[in-house]
């Protein structure tokens, strides 16, 4: 939507940007004179834990809330879950100088979500209730691209939304193995197109592996992207792991999706553990 200003209060709204700005300069000056300065020689590791916030964590390490974001990655909401692993970046006193080609370090854990899939997931507009489910599917056939089942969902089965479902994880054919791809149904927060029932796909959001799960089973990449993206998703729609189903738990006709070597009851175990 674009809202016109009138030259009035377009200057009074300037003027309004101008207070913001000086006060948060002020504010950030005062943060580094008030919070003592922890020295780390080296950057550490945090897991988010109910009830924290981006604040109260930088607040407890003394470093300002944007560094700690800034190093992590965070979308400008500065949206942290239970579980969440951040890096507390080490004190600037004791860092060595930063140098341009050096890559940040990141944390690889089997169930770290790439960085731009989990600002996907951060920045799309969730309203708050929307989701009541995440329906896991695999594609029942070998090899699978998005650009693929899009066609497939859009020309031969007519929806007009395309991609049926809201994320696809590759199985390194065609896409590589484990990647993450994000479909339009989830950044524009469309109902989904993957269950029989119309009223279903209005709150659940679904994910395709690409596999054939009756003849073999999902690649172990493909199931730590599952697990780390079920996971980010019940902490951005306030879900439960008994929202996580699969096709053939929800559907309201019988359907095999997604295949009898899927590890249902592991999996669905797995997401109660907090950590992993
Ligand atoms: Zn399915």
């Amino acid at each position: 939507m674009v809202v016109y200003l009138g030259v009035d209060r377009r200057w009074r709204h300037i003027q309004i940007l101008k207070l913001v700005a000086l006060h948060t300069a002020f504010w950030l000056g005062a943060w580094a004179l008030v919070v003592p300065i922890t020295a780390r020689a080296a950057d550490e590791s945090y897991t988010v834990k109910r009830g924290d916030t981006i604040y109260t964590i930088a607040r407890s390490y003394g470093i300002p809330p944007t560094v700690l974001a800034e190093r992590n990655g965070l979308s400008r909401s500065f949206h942290v879950y239970a579980g969440q692993r951040l890096t507390i970046p080490a004190s600037p006193v004791t860092r060595r100088p930063a140098s341009a080609t050096e890559a940040p370090a990141q944390n690889i854990s089997p169930t770290a979500l790439p960085r731009s899939i989990q600002r996907a997931i951060d920045q799309a507009p969730v309203r708050p209730g929307r989701w009541q489910y995440i329906v896991v599917h695999h594609s029942g056939v070998d090899t699978g691209t998005v650009k693929a089942m899009d066609h497939y969902h859009r020309e031969v089965r007519h929806m007009e939304n395309g991609l049926a479902y809201d994320f696809v994880i590759g199985n390194g054919s065609g896409m590589g193995d484990g990647e993450i791809a994000v479909g339009p149904r989830w950044t524009q927060q469309l109902d989904g197109g993957h269950l029989a029932s119309e009223a279903q796909n209005k709150v659940a959001i679904g994910i395709c592996l690409v596999g054939n799960f009756d003849e073999c089973r999902p690649t172990p990449r493909e199931m730590d992207s599952l697990r780390a993206l079920v996971k980010a998703l019940m902490a951005r729609c306030q879900l439960t792991p008994h929202a996580v189903k699969t096709h053939q738990q929800i559907n309201i006709v019988h359907t095999r999706c997604p295949g009898a070597k899927f590890p249902a009851s592991s999996f669905l175990d797995s997401l109660q553990s907090p950590g992993r």
